[in-house]
């Protein structure tokens, strides 16, 4: 079902579609989903009779917020007590196709599944997106997403492989190859974390190549936090000498079900397959278009292990205001925004990992790694945040830098952290998600 080369659209009929039609479209599966889950699923059961919701309660789109949130503790649960997969599964397990669960990042990983009808879908939306950033026919898509149980990697590689790209599957590893790629065959797209690209770049700078010697064209980078934030983009576009995009997905939802278009006008969400709300957390309300909410997303067509209102802990704005490239398709300016996991607490301030990597990638001098040290002073038994960066080889580590870089930070956090500088290439670079906050907190003494 590929659409000629030259149209702007993979799949015009649906992404041009206008709101009314959508919102139909989308109630209809909404309504379908919440039927086989309350009739299949013994988790959805228990939920919706506890509070005495039927599924013929949803009658209209803004009905989904009488659905209970699902939280990642509540699937980590039904998976001990209903070994090994719970009872969030409502297709029959002979319809089941590929296991993905969560990376366990954060405890035990939740396992999710795809059948084959999850497996079409995912790999038509992806090519939705990828098509929507200028990937083509012919194109070299350099694969840098982990492949195996992360949803990214295979998503990615279905869709170039239906787009009809020849597929460098290399994963997220072999910095080195990753750059003698670039140059043969020359890789004309590449998808990778933010900061598995950055380092990529690292590694070109290092053997002497510049962007101008490789016909690599266009990337896509997410995984974690990254090309929403200008300055990330900025340098991945600079020292890589492409136009970079963003894309998001997580495991529980399903791989790329957002990437930006052309118009690098936020992320586009595949909204035929996921309903998207923005919750404030305090009133659990639908906040404003542009309010600042927790990203709640619901699958309207996943088969195995659908989920109805998952509360992703992802702080995003959303808009339904037609794009610059004519989809109708809402989006989120600027990206993910942070994630409430995450948030660091601070002489009773709230600041972001992704605040402080905006100050540190403002610095020249500062390279793109830096880590966030949360210790416990022995004297007070006060909380310390320190933040770990690398000055840049013919950098100098003055204390007037240091200084310069604390004040920078202060007005962006509104707290002081402590600075510590470290020299050029000590901080672990990483293939895979970059790890930001080092907790070495004295738990007893914290409590
Ligand atoms: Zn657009």
């Amino acid at each position: 079902m590929n659409p000629p080369r030259k149209s702007k659209y993979y799949d015009p009929e649906i992404e041009t579609m206008d709101r009314e039609q959508l919102e139909d479209l989308q109630l209809k599966r909404l309504k379908w989903q919440v039927r086989r889950c309350y009739e299949n699923a013994g988790f959805y059961r228990e939920r919706f009779d506890k509070i005495g919701l039927k599924p013929d309660d949803i009658k209209s789109l803004d009905d989904v917020l009488k659905i209970p949130p699902v939280h990642k503790k509540e699937m980590r649960e039904e998976q001990i007590n209903y070994p090994p997969f719970g009872r969030y599964a409502v297709a029959p397990q002979r319809d089941w196709e590929e296991l993905h669960p969560s990376s366990g990042t954060t405890g035990v990983p939740v396992n999710t599944i795809w059948t084959r009808r999850d497996v079409e879908n995912i790999t038509q939306w992806t090519a939705r997106m990828m098509w929507s950033f200028g990937t083509r026919p012919g194109d070299i898509v350099q694969n840098g997403f982990a492949y195996g149980l992360w949803v990214a990697g295979l998503s990615v590689h279905y869709a170039a492989k239906a787009i009809g790209c020849f597929i460098l599957p290399i994963g997220a590893s072999l910095t080195d190859r990753q750059v003698d790629y670039f140059m043969n065959p020359g890789a004309t797209v590449l998808t990778a974390t933010p900061s598995f690209a950055l380092y990529i770049a690292e590694r070109m700078k290092e053997r002497g190549i510049s962007p101008d010697d490789i016909p690599l064209r266009i990337g896509t980078f997410g995984g974690e936090g990254g090309t929403g934030d200008p300055l990330t983009r900025k340098r991945i576009e600079s020292r890589l000498g492409i136009d970079a995009y963003d894309i998001y997905g997580l495991a529980e939802i399903g791989p790329t079900c957002a990437a930006e278009c052309e118009a690098k006008a936020g992320l586009h969400w595949a909204e035929d397959h996921i309903l998207v709300e923005i919750i404030n957390p305090q009133t659990m309300k639908k906040c404003k278009p542009g309010e600042v909410g927790i990203l709640v997303q619901t699958h309207l067509t996943k088969e195995a292990t659908p989920l109805l209102r998952y509360w992703t802990n992802d702080n995003a704005t959303l808009t339904t205001e037609k794009c610059a490239c004519g989809r109708t398709h809402a989006r989120s300016v600027g990206g993910i925004l942070g994630r409430a996991d995450d948030l660091i607490i601070y002489k009773g301030e709230n600041f972001y990992p992704l605040q402080v990597e905006k100050v540190v990638k403002s610095f020249s001098e500062l390279s793109d790694e830096f880590v966030i040290r949360l210790t416990t002073n022995p004297k007070t038994g006060m909380d310390v945040v320190t933040v770990v960066a690398e000055y840049t080889v013919g950098a100098a580590n003055t204390s007037e830098f240091k200084k310069k870089l604390q004040k920078a930070l202060r007005d962006d956090l509104i707290v002081t952290p402590e600075v510590e500088l470290v020299e050029f290439g000590t901080l672990q670079r990483t293939t895979f998600k970059a790890k930001r906050i080092e907790d070495k907190r004295d738990k007893a003494k914290a409590s």
